[in-house]
């Protein structure tokens, strides 16, 4: 079976790659033996144990050399969602008093702006700054703002939904300038494009890079790491308290490991059905967000005035989205299409084309093309 093919439901072409990645074979392999017979509880000290962690830190070193930042640590978590939730509340608690902003961007996962919204709940000054209508941060709005106050300055690499790349490097140049943090939100980064240096913390999810779902982890340099979160057990150095799934942990692994060796091939592959993608359109589409910072894997495109969700009801065998996985469906235009400037009606419009490793461009040009002409066909009824 190929990876992408979704069992039972045959000819799906599958064009939401930013959304999740099927689990590559190779990895599936891996993680096959900690599943099954090796059942150990990897904080035990028996001999089957050791071996369950031994393998989590084969795991923990794999992500640490993709992740490629040196002289920092990974700790293993449920998602990256939870990475996201102890980078900001861990580092507000250990903060001193006088620390108490966090500033962040519009156009953060709700991982990172609600719980945001949620420190400034309990009484944290916060500042969320806009973007351009490129999608992104003006580093002369972020320097305006910048005091002593500031704990930790949380900014993502690659947008999940339009795909630019935010300044990084020179955004955690300025976080270190006057003391704060820079928290990195590298979920659609990894495997993809470099992390850039800077960041203090990067949170990385597997299932964004062909591992399984329900693991993610938190980089942290060495002095940076937040208070706990999750209390227990003690493990992952009493910083994350739970017993680690060995599956999870080594199909995270296997998938760094895979993504770390690939990554020319991947870079090339994805850059080739770009180039493919964008020729097979018609020139009414729009491409929302700056061309010169992005992830080639991610068109994010509007063609005023057409009804994206009943092009996606009409296009079933194809599985592509509204914008953002978590916007679809819930009738709330998205946040970062607003940010851009789009009214309500175009972000109706905007459909997003996420692809990868496993798309081939037969996939790419036939779905691009029936998405282009069932388009024109709505267009045509309206005229
Ligand atoms: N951050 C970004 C940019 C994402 O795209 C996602 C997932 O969609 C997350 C965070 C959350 O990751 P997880 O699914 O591991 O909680």
């Amino acid at each position: 079976m190929e990876p992408d093919r979704v069992p039972g439901e045959g000819g799906v072409i599958y064009l939401d790659y930013q959304a999740t990645t099927s689990v590559a074979p190779e990895v599936a392999d891996a993680m096959q033996p900690w599943i099954s017979e090796k059942f150990a509880n990897p904080h035990s000290p028996s001999k089957w144990g050791r071996e369950a962690a031994a393998a989590i830190e084969v795991a923990r070193d794999q992500v640490e050399a993709a992740i490629g930042l040196g002289g920092g640590s990974v700790a293993f978590t449920g998602s990256a969602t939870e990475a996201l939730n102890w980078a900001l509340k861990g580092t507000v608690e250990k903060a001193t008093k006088h620390r108490n902003r966090i500033i962040t961007v519009a156009t953060e996962h709700a991982a990172v702006l609600d719980t945001c919204e949620w420190l400034a709940g309990q009484g944290i000054d916060l500042t969320v700054l806009p973007v351009g209508p490129d999608g992104l941060l003006d580093l002369a709005d972020l320097e305006r703002e910048l005091d002593e106050r500031v704990a930790v300055i949380a900014v993502m690499l690659v947008n999940n939904e339009i795909g630019v790349i935010q300044p990084v490097e020179q955004i955690a140049a300025l976080a270190h300038g006057v003391g704060a943090l820079m928290l990195c939100d590298a979920v659609q980064g990894l495997g993809r494009v470099q992390i850039p240096p800077g960041p203090d913390l990067v949170a990385v999810s597997a299932h964004k890079i062909h591992g399984p779902k329900g693991v993610g982890a938190l980089w942290m340099s060495a002095g940076a790491e937040p208070a706990p979160l999750i209390h227990g057990g003690g493990q992952e150095k009493g910083l994350r308290s739970g017993t680690l799934s060995p599956a999870l942990c080594v199909g995270f692994g296997a998938a760094s490991k895979l993504a770390s060796e690939r990554f020319e091939q991947d870079h090339a592959h994805v850059e080739q059905l770009w180039i493919t993608a964008g020729s097979s359109l018609m020139a009414d589409w729009i491409i929302n967000g700056g061309m010169t910072q992005r992830y080639h894997g991610n068109l994010n495109v509007y063609w005023p005035g057409v009804d994206a969700a009943r092009l996606i009801a009409d296009l079933r065998d194809i599985a592509f989205s509204l914008g953002s996985a978590c916007a679809s469906g819930s009738g709330r235009p998205s946040h970062v299409l607003r940010a851009l400037g789009l009214s309500d009606r175009d972000a109706r419009s905007c459909i997003r084309l996420g692809f990868g490793r496993y798309t081939t461009e037969e996939e790419i040009i036939d779905a691009v093309t029936r998405i282009d002409s069932a388009a024109r066909e709505q267009r045509d009824l309206a005229a």
